[in-house]
């Protein structure tokens, strides 16, 4: 990897998401050696990842060059790579551009979609975790509009404009207002020659209500604003098979759709190498202390979603959101300069700042710890939140002038096939693990 030697102690990160990224700053110019990796060489804001997917913004929007944070950082390596091992006995990290060992080693590689084991929902159906797979969704979203314009069948036709979301946490529910929003302001006008009241938009629940980590206020009115925008929310129904055509579920409830984007579940992006014993098992997330240190290494820290903290007020661990993920990189670079000069750790105490999801235009709920709101001033809220933890100056300002521009016109400029989403076969999407 080409990375001098120095006598300065070599931290390892893995992952320049909101963790990784926290921890650089917190160590910048502190007489350690740092090599952060990160299989993009670009730092993702996966909030606004459903806006790409929905033509409200660009890829380059919600995107910022990590080199770019990190070029004046002394003694600082960023290198584009996969970590694909640690080798945990000789403290060494195995990545596709090599191997480099590390005085500390600082996991953050964040979380991946989890399909609880069924391959062929795995297979057929898209996901959003990445920028690469949210341009997949809006190219297949306007390709299927084309299709649907050729084809001479009403049967398919049908099932190419059926957009089928499962999960209905915060991603599948502000996806499916965007969706909702894109045929009024979008689809409707591109396509006139088309019979728009036969797309449908389905949010598939399997619990008892959507949004179900925030308040029973929020469930019921994330859902009643997703029915007056005309999305069918169908809840206690669990999605147990799709063959790129066909949904099943464990009710009567069938779905004929082309297009599934799955949301239902998410677990930790760990790397192999560690003791078994350190990985919770089915969230496959990294059993951590209070100062975020893997459970039988002293050298081997883990952060964010991939890191599973488990104190009296979070038995499952803290929630995989941005928040959680900043705070722990924030305290960790102090901890492990203390943890060099022989001085005690400071124990992580999550601050929970609440938790918001919009759906549509003008639409928003918000929870504070001890506050409830919703409507036109969360969704002011929404936004400014949003727009403020974009890193760059740039992105801030050219989202904020899209959204104004958007909401004045009813327009989203980013409807743009610019690269095609390929299928295998008609109804087979090729896999797009990126
Ligand atoms: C669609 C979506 C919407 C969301 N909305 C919200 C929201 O509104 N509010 C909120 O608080 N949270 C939201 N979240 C969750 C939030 O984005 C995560 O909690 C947060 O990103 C976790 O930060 P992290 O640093 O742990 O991981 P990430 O930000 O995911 O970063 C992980 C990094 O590790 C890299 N990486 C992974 N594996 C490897 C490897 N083997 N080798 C090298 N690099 C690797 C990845 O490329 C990535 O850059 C959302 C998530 C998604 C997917």
């Amino acid at each position: 990897m080409n990375i001098p030697n120095s006598n300065l102690p070599r931290i390892i990160i893995i992952g320049g998401g909101f963790a990784g990224i926290a921890l650089a700053k917190s160590l910048k110019n502190k007489m350690v050696q740092v090599v952060l990796l990160d299989k993009h060489n670009y730092h993702t804001f996966q909030p606004l990842l459903y806006q790409v997917a929905t033509g409200g913004l660009e890829a380059g929007n919600i995107a910022y060059p990590i080199r770019k944070v990190v070029q004046e950082y002394k003694d600082f390596y960023f290198r584009l790579g996969r970590v694909n091992e640690i080798d945990v006995k000789n403290n060494k990290i195995i990545a596709d551009i090599g191997e480099l060992s590390y005085d500390y080693l600082v996991i953050a590689t964040g979380s991946k979609t989890n399909y609880f084991g069924n391959k062929e929902i795995e297979r057929n159906s898209m996901s959003m975790k990445t920028i690469p797979q949210s341009l997949n969704i809006r190219s297949l979203i306007l390709e299927n509009f084309e299709q649907a314009l050729l084809t001479d069948d009403p049967k398919e036709r049908k099932s190419l404009i059926n957009f089928c979301l499962v999960g209905g946490g915060p991603t599948g529910v502000e996806l499916a207002g965007a969706l909702a929003e894109m045929k009024i302001a979008i689809l409707q006008k591109d396509y006139p020659d088309l019979d728009i009241t036969q797309m449908q938009i389905n949010l598939i629940q399997g619990g008892d209500r959507i949004l179900d980590a925030m308040s029973e206020k929020s469930s019921k009115e994330a859902e009643e604003f997703l029915t007056k925008l005309g999305v069918k929310v169908h809840k206690d129904v669990r999605v147990t098979g799709y063959d790129g055509r066909h949904i099943t579920t464990n009710t009567d409830l069938t779905f004929d759709s082309a297009t599934v984007i799955w949301t239902a579940g998410v677990k930790g992006a760990s790397i192999p190498g560690m003791d078994v014993n350190a990985i919770v098992k089915n969230a496959e997330r990294i059993k951590v202390n209070s100062y975020c240190q893997v459970e039988g290494y002293e050298n081997i820290f883990a952060m964010g979603d991939v890191a599973c903290m488990i104190d009296t007020n979070h038995p499952q661990g803290h929630p995989m959101l941005a928040q959680a993920a900043i705070q722990q990189g924030q305290l960790l670079g102090e901890n492990i300069i203390r943890k060099i000069k022989n001085q005690p750790m400071k124990p992580f105490v999550y601050n929970d700042k609440g938790t918001m999801a919009t759906i549509g235009r003008n639409k928003a709920v918000v929870d504070l710890p001890h506050y409830h709101f919703s409507g036109v001033f969360a969704w002011f809220v929404w936004m400014f939140v949003h727009l403020f933890s974009l890193i760059g100056f740039k992105n801030k300002a050219v989202v904020f002038l899209n959204w104004v521009y958007n909401y004045i016109r009813f327009d989203r400029e980013g409807r743009l096939i610019i690269r095609p989403f390929k299928r295998k076969s008609f109804y087979t999407f090729t896999s797009d693990e990126v």
